[in-house]
């Protein structure tokens, strides 16, 4: 058996630049769990919260993917001087930088830590919390859809 790369546990702290939810285009993945959160959080019903604040987003495998919406200037629209719904917030966002994507591959996790000063700083995950939140992940698919379906 591969032994990861984290077995020692990986260092994180975010230093709260906000330059992962600001400035440059970007995609948040919502699960039901997600939208649920933000539903309540919004008072909105969830029709009018997927107009409001979501967008559908098709990748390669050809799912159109739910997502949250970015302003013009590539904010997210959940962004306003901090996350205006920080509580209540993807699990996309408060397990970053934790995702499978990012842990698949230690260059890989090296690379993105150039881009986010928080990586490979302050506080120590341990494995087995990092173990965590990707199963949390796997058990909390993203919300995606065939062109033309409908959410339900
Ligand atoms: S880029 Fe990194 S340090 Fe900056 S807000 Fe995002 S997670 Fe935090």
């Amino acid at each position: 058996m591969n032994i990861p790369f984290y077995h020692n546990g990986l260092r994180f702290e975010c230093q709260r630049c906000s330059s992962c939810c600001r400035f440059e285009p970007g995609i948040v993945n919502l699960s039901s769990q997600d939208l649920e959160k933000l539903v309540k959080w919004s008072t909105l019903d969830t029709d009018a919260f997927i107009s409001g604040f979501c967008r559908w987003v098709l990748k390669n495998d050809g799912y159109e993917y739910l997502c949250l919406q970015e302003k013009e200037n590539y904010d997210c629209i959940l962004w306003d001087n901090g996350c205006i719904a920080y509580e209540s917030r993807p699990y996309q966002c408060s397990s970053y930088p934790f995702w499978i994507s990012l842990l698949s591959d230690e260059d890989w996790w090296n690379i993105n830590a150039q881009d986010c000063r928080g990586i490979n700083s302050g506080k120590i995950y341990t494995s087995a919390e990092i173990e965590n939140m990707m199963q949390k992940r796997r058990q909390e698919p993203y919300i995606r859809r065939k062109t033309g379906d409908t959410i339900n």
